[in-house]
């Protein structure tokens, strides 16, 4: 809830409308679509995958388009961990705590141009075919660890600069 925070940042003067017009989850984000939100905050918003992989799963995305998880840089990082809260929250209001997968894909293998985090449970009572979608051993997906360990390679003077 986060109606009161006048004292925030204006987040509407963050989005490129060039980009948010064709993009189906700035849509959602800008309640252009029919899609019903579970969860949101200033940052995040979260909603049930249309195309569920097991018995629950949503996606966390952020209120401002990032294409993918490779545009993610270190400064990304809170946010990531933000969005992983948010998967564990939605879960949490399900009732679940464990068996729970949770990761990016790798282009070009999103289906959506705009960074999601799949929040999926029970992660071992997935079929086959989630399995390989949603699974560590698919080298498409990649779990938030994994993500964040890449992000600190790819730019390791982050941690310390500025
Ligand atoms: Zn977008
Ligand atoms: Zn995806």
């Amino acid at each position: 809830h986060f109606a009161n925070s006048s004292h925030g940042p204006d987040w509407t003067l963050w989005r490129d409308t060039s980009v948010g017009e064709e993009c189906p989850f700035c849509q959602i984000v800008n309640n252009q679509s029919d899609t019903e939100i579970l969860l949101s905050d200033a940052e995040l918003v979260c909603f049930r995958d249309l195309k569920p992989g097991a018995a629950h799963h949503y996606l966390i995305i952020s209120r401002t388009h990032i294409d993918n998880c490779k545009s993610l840089k270190a400064e990304h990082i809170p946010l990531v961990e933000h969005m992983v809260e948010m998967g564990k929250n939605i879960l949490e209001k399900n009732k679940i705590s464990d068996d729970i997968r949770m990761g990016f894909h790798i282009p070009p293998f999103s289906s959506v141009p705009h960074l999601h985090l799949h929040a999926l449970a029970p992660a071992s009572k997935m079929n086959m075919k989630s399995q390989l979608r949603y699974g560590p051993q698919s080298h498409w997906f990649i779990t938030v660890s994994a993500t964040l360990s890449l992000q600190l390679q790819m730019f390791p003077e982050a941690e310390s600069s500025h």
